[in-house]
């Protein structure tokens, strides 16, 4: 344990250094407050001994600046050292930041039982530090861990539902676009018949990825909606963008050449996606489902169709009587 004695009488300062060291400690000594603040900073010491009454910058001073220049909750003990007896310097030497205070002539029992009891506290503060850190650490991994898919690792569900409002509101506001994509790979059911639940897996983390990685936008976001579904919400996308990731999903997915033998589509596994676009209305939020509802209409169509393809939403969204969407697309 490093104490620092931070006192401007040397021949004080020696009887106290000579004490802690037959404690077994690591004495350092500072002859003025700014030599002490230096010292701190260099040495990092567990404990501080400081006198108020020093020439230059004053014990006060000297242990106000050691609080500002702790930091993450880190806390030294810092007992004063003083011949002065006032109520109020007491009350001052506490106030700021000071743990305990000594008149002068300090007995070396009197010093001991100090110091450990201080050490005790300092002890008991450092182990509730590091739990805290452990909780925090325990706490962004149960935060991450709920937001992600277990199977694919991507955005689950619950992600996808905070995500789209958070982009539905933030769209809102800026009056542009929220487009969004709901996908389904092609039969699949028929893959995990025929390749077994494991392949089927594999299948499908492979899928997330490559659908996580068709998104170049920070705030663009891929999730497992469930099962073979997944959605991708695009913020600030126009219905041209929105169609133009799909499509370059759905040609990503063919391209991986994941074989599929019984899927009448395509000798590999395929995507069928639903694409709707809307600028949020300001202020109403019931329109989000019909936006979900418009996409997976979209992707119902899609697999009318055929599958393997892209579908938008035709004509415009109604959202709680105003008309939110865009005019008639091609698709
Ligand atoms: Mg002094």
């Amino acid at each position: 344990m490093k104490v620092l004695v931070i006192e401007d009488t040397v021949t004080s300062a020696a009887v106290v250094c000579s004490w802690l060291i037959n404690m077994g400690l690591n004495a350092l000594h500072a002859h003025s407050g700014e030599a002490g603040l230096e010292m701190f900073k260099s040495e990092r010491p567990d404990l501080v001994l400081l006198d108020i009454i020093m020439p230059g910058m004053d014990g006060f001073e000297v242990a106000h600046r050691i609080r500002q220049l702790e930091e993450d909750g880190a806390w030294t003990p810092i007992i004063f050292l003083t011949a002065r007896a006032d109520d109020n310097d007491l009350q001052r030497a506490i106030e700021v930041g000071g743990d305990d205070y000594l008149i002068k002539p300090v007995s070396e029992i009197v010093l001991q039982a100090k110091i450990n009891a201080m050490r005790r506290m300092a002890q008991m503060r450092e182990s509730l530090r590091v739990l805290t850190l452990k909780l925090e650490t325990a706490n962004r991994e149960l935060q991450r861990l709920s937001a992600v898919d277990g199977l694919t690792g991507i955005a689950n569900r619950r992600c996808f539902d905070e995500s789209l409002l958070r982009e539905w509101r933030r769209c809102s506001r800026s009056g542009l676009p929220l487009s969004l994509l709901v996908l389904d790979v092609d039969l699949f059911k028929s893959f995990n018949d025929c390749y077994g639940h494991q392949k089927g897996d594999e299948c499908l983390r492979l899928v997330a990825n490559t659908l996580e990685k068709s998104t170049q936008r920070p705030n663009d976001l891929v999730a497992r909606y469930g099962g073979e579904e997944f959605t991708a919400i695009l913020p600030e996308t126009e219905p041209e963008g929105a169609v133009a990731v799909a499509e370059a999903m759905r040609a990503s997915i063919e391209g991986l050449g994941i074989k599929h033998a019984r899927s009448p589509v395509a000798p590999v596994v395929t995507i069928s996606v639903g694409a709707a676009s809307l600028i949020p209305p300001r202020g109403d939020e019931h329109g989000i489902p019909m936006l979900v509802k418009a996409a997976d209409d979209a992707l119902y169509r899609a697999k009318e169709a055929g599958r393997n393809r892209v579908k938008a939403a035709r004509g415009v969204i109604r959202v709680a009587g105003a008309w939110a969407g865009f005019g008639s697309s091609p698709h």
